[in-house]
């Protein structure tokens, strides 16, 4: 495999790329670098398998993604589609990591994707060639993880996608050394049965956080939740039983952020929505935000534990003891046997020289969170590096097919200058949406950011030429689910199935549910208004 590799790279003309990182990101670079075109690809993957974080592992490591063997997608199939790779209807609309690593590897092996990888190799220098100046050109330096070999080969472009939910952020308060109990990170947590009959304290409520609160209560004696801000929680399952995102990521929707100042909105959608279904006014610890200035965790369980006081929640922690916790405002111990911290991630990528990715309180030198500004060629590319309000898997499959053209170059990169006013647009913005942290300016909205990106390489659907010629496609573009396939409509590698598959993803969406055609099941239009009309009446 590895001569082959290499003879074809001595006898090719093609331009040599190498991608950093086999997860969702790095296939998805490879398959788009494949379908560009005129390239010699490498992906270097410093496990023995694909998909990253969907590839499960028993044990956890810093800079590697890890996760539960419960864990299931926070989005719903549809949402989290690839564009031109529907998912099979039988999928389960939240796919277990199973589940969605085999629809995953179905689509990279239908792509041939999975030959290229070369696992066990870790990234250990990048560094600009020494001609780099004139020829953009990078050496990259791997170490066999088996064998320990190391070697550096030269490329003419990189794509950086290792990662960046893989590097636990562990917090420190006073006392913490005291604890004689056992301290752990959620990125560890695999089984439950360690904590059986334990009081456990999950620190943070963020989905991961969540996730730990309720997989633990399962078999533990007690679990307390402490959170310091609060969080909005949104159920997996919204109106009329749907994907909450299957009726709430639309466009009509998300383009209130663009006419409405954020706080507004997230009013709105916490008084209308969000209340009916888990009224955060009710629990100890409210949330001191909007839903829209930080992400929302998304957990079907979560309220059903804490109203049967399975789990309780607290506030933040003001100093450990020996035995377990005094939380603020608090005079007594709270005794606990284990903490889980699931307080977030932190970014790096060691391996990089400096001077690469610039970052200064929590503004990073990047077009659309893609392209290092300062760079004098557009030979280096970060993919998967953002933080989206909604699904990620979408728009890092257009920022896969957008780099693609780049280094192909079909398509150019707009002016140092306007790339600038572009980032600090998205920086001044996300600050005063969110306020600072460590990645602020990587935040993105899923649907404007999705748009941004299919503009720059042309693939951004033309709905004013639909409502002339195609009023269906029209109405579900706008109206319905923002869907991964509307990107395949035009620009470069159209699919022809792409309409098609807008207009048959209820369908999808319905059959794990009803297990018949979708229309068997639809309540008769007079049930539907009675069922609205009551609701407001009565409820
Ligand atoms: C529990 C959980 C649930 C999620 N649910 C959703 C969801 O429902 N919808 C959604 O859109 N997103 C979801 N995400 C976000 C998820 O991160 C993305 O879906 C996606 O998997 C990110 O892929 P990636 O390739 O960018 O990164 P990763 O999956 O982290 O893959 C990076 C790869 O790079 C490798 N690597 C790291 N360093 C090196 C190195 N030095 N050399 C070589 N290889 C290296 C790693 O081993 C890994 O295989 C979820 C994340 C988690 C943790």
């Amino acid at each position: 495999m590895k001569d082959i590799f290499f003879l074809r790279h001595m006898e090719s003309k093609n331009k040599r790329v190498a991608v950093l990182g086999g997860g969702l990101s790095g296939l998805g670079s490879w398959i788009a670098l494949k379908e560009a075109g005129a390239f010699d690809v490498i992906c270097f993957e410093k496990t023995d398998i694909y998909g990253g974080t969907w590839s499960y592992r028993e044990h956890s490591d810093d800079g590697v993604p890890s996760i539960m063997p419960t864990t299931t997608t926070i989005n719903s199939k549809e949402l989290i589609a690839l564009s031109n790779f529907p998912p099979p209807k039988e999928c389960n609309n939240y796919m277990r990591y199973d589940e969605f690593f085999q629809y995953l590897k179905a689509h990279a092996e239908r792509n041939d994707g999975l030959n290229y990888v070369r696992y066990n190799f870790e990234v250990v220098e990048v560094k600009r060639c020494d001609d780099y100046e004139i020829t953009g050109k990078w050496a990259v330096t791997v170490r066999n993880t088996i064998s320990g070999e190391v070697s550096t080969g030269v490329y003419d472009a990189l794509i950086v996608s290792t990662g960046h939910i893989n590097r636990p952020k562990m917090p420190s308060y006073p006392g913490q050394d005291l604890f004689k109990g056992k301290i752990i990170y959620s990125h560890s947590l695999k089984g439950v049965e360690p904590y059986r009959n334990k009081t456990i304290l999950v620190v943070g409520m963020g989905c991961s956080g969540l996730d730990a609160a309720v997989e633990t209560n399962n078999v533990a004696k007690k679990v307390y939740l402490s959170t310091r801000s609060g969080r909005h929680v949104i159920n997996r399952i919204g109106l009329n039983g749907y994907p909450y995102d299957y009726i709430l990521i639309r466009p009509y929707l998300y383009q209130l952020l663009d006419i409405f100042p954020a706080s507004f909105v997230s009013w709105c959608f916490e008084t209308g929505y969000l209340d009916n279904q888990f009224h955060h006014n009710l629990y100890s610890v409210v949330p001191d935000h909007h839903v829209f200035s930080k992400d929302p965790a998304i957990s079907s369980q979560i309220g059903s534990k804490l109203i049967t006081g399975a789990v309780i929640q607290k506030p933040d922690i003001e100093t450990f003891a020996e035995d377990g916790v005094v939380f603020k405002g608090e005079t007594e111990v709270t005794k606990a046997d284990v903490v889980i911290m699931a307080t977030g991630y932190t970014w790096k990528f060691p391996y990089l020289e400096e001077g690469i990715i610039i970052e200064d309180k929590g503004k990073f030198d990047l077009y659309k969170c893609v392209f290092p500004i300062h760079m004098k060629h557009s030979t280096i590319a970060f993919v998967g590096f953002f933080l989206p309000f909604g699904p990620g898997i979408p728009p890092g499959e257009l920022q896969c097919r957008w780099v693609a053209q780049v280094f192909a170059g079909k398509c150019n990169l707009p002016s140092k200058k306007q790339m600038l006013k572009d980032a600090e647009k998205r920086y001044k913005a996300n600050l005063s949406r969110y306020g600072p942290s460590e990645k602020v300016s990587i935040k993105v909205n899923y649907i404007q950011y999705c748009d941004e990106l299919a503009a720059e390489f042309g693939a951004k659907p033309d709905i004013l030429k639909f409502f002339f010629t195609d009023i269906r496609l029209f109405f579900k573009i706008m109206f319905g689910p923002s869907l991964a396939y509307q990107y395949r409509l035009q620009g470069p590698h159209p699919w022809d199935g792409a309409r098609e598959a807008i207009m048959t993803s209820k369908d999808r969406m319905l059959y794990p549910l009803t297990k018949k055609c979708s229309i068997e099941r639809q309540e008769n239009v007079f049930k539907r208004i009675a069922r609205k009309t009551l609701s407001c009446i009565i409820f």
